[in-house]
């Protein structure tokens, strides 16, 4: 129960199974050309031209930096914690002028400040982390995208916390670079970094005038390696992850048979079943209100008298949760992730396991099955 990596399913454990398929054969060839259209069924993204290497979701966010940004370029962060400050460090090295906009940790960035140094003009990109994982803040995507598309800017969404779990229409929402990884809700071990480019970004990149400054990421090395495969043909750069894909292949199709709207609906669903055990557990949440509050994961405050050691209390109990990660606070809270397949009886599991580690470690709330039964009750009112 982290964010990430989840649990997979057994059918994507079995395909990791399989003797490990050649590049150039042909129903690996067919397997990934699934994988690209379904990638932009995942994202709601008809229109975008999808993007699967090997590497982490780090990779993914360079992927994005290297290929839309030149040296000198000025670009917006709307920076919600760790993994923007990340963003903005990778941008950086690609050269770009980076402002931010910063939300202080819990809350949902401004979207009245985003938009007001967006008017000041000259910004090449804006970038904003759909779930920040270090504070399980959701961000208001929908204006925010608005905003940079008003005002000429190019919009780049780190989804590595939220794709497949959290709500995002890219081509609906105008979103021109979404990106993710494959341990997160997407359902698959990690090693892959997966990305999806508008039109209008890869315009942008086309138009380039400096190199992309690291040929691994460069996008003119993976365009035709993407393209032959959707096409029916091999190509080769850089050996794929040839298994981790043919396990991509099966989690996603599972995701679409489940259905995007009902697989938002039922991460969203866990999640509140969570916050009402937080609540009867008189829990604070980190994000400041239920508005900006993530569905993928959640940041829990510890209670007064009870240390970071609930960590390991937890796991003494038979599930595993994550510490903090926000720089400032994170000797304060610990995390929860609700990803992929998880389902009633894992939050009733975790919560009880929670419950128990809690009374362990001294903490006096309310009696002992009341998280249990708050977590019930909003399973069955959902
Ligand atoms: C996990 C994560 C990353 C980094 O992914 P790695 O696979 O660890 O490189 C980036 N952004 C967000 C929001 C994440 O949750």
């Amino acid at each position: 129960m982290i964010p990430g990596p989840v649990e997979v399913e057994p059918e994507v454990l079995q395909a990791l199974s399989a003797p490990v398929p050649g590049h150039l054969d042909p129903t690996f060839v067919a397997t990934f050309g699934r994988v690209l259209r379904r990638l932009r069924e995942v994202c709601l993204a008809p229109g975008a031209q999808p993007f699967v290497v090997a590497g982490s979701g780090t990779l993914a966010m360079e992927l994005a930096a290297a290929n839309l940004v030149e040296p000198g370029d000025a670009v917006l962060v709307v920076n919600t914690g760790y993994f923007s400050d990340r963003m903005a460090h990778i941008l950086e090295r690609h050269g770009a002028r980076v402002t931010h906009v910063r939300a202080p940790p819990g809350e949902a960035p401004d979207v009245a400040r985003v938009e007001a140094e967006l008017a000041r003009g000259g910004f090449k990109l804006m970038s904003v982390t759909h779930v920040d994982t270090s504070t399980a803040v959701l961000a208001p995507m929908e204006p925010l995208l608005r905003a940079a598309r008003q005002h000429g800017a190019l919009s780049v969404v780190d989804g590595v916390c939220a794709t497949a779990g959290e709500a995002f229409h890219q081509d609906a929402w105008g979103a021109d670079v979404y990106f993710t990884a494959s341990q997160k809700a997407l359902g698959v071990p990690p090693g892959l970094a997966l990305l999806t480019a508008s039109p209008r970004a890869l315009e942008v990149w086309r138009a380039r005038k400096a190199p992309v400054a690291s040929v691994y990421a460069d996008w003119a090395e993976w365009l035709p390696v993407m393209d032959a495969y959707e096409a029916g043909r091999n190509a080769y750069f850089a050996t794929p992850p040839t298994s981790l894909i043919c396990a991509l292949d099966v989690s996603l199709g599972l995701i679409l048979a489940e259905g995007m709207a009902a697989r938002f609906a039922r991460h969203r669903r866990m999640a509140l079943a969570f916050r009402a055990a937080w609540s009867a557990l008189g829990l604070r949440m980190l994000p400041t209100s239920e508005a900006v509050a993530a569905h993928t994961l959640s940041a829990v405050y510890y209670p007064e008298g009870v240390d970071a050691g609930l960590v390991a209390r937890v796991r003494g109990q038979g599930v595993t949760v994550a510490g903090g990660l926000h720089p400032e606070l994170k000797a304060r809270y610990f995390r929860v992730g609700h990803m992929n397949r998880v389902n009633a009886s894992d939050v009733l599991t975790t919560v009880g396991a929670i419950e128990r580690a809690l009374v362990e470690a001294g903490h006096r709330h309310a009696a002992p099955g009341s998280a249990v039964a708050a977590a019930q009750a909003a399973l069955g009112a959902a």
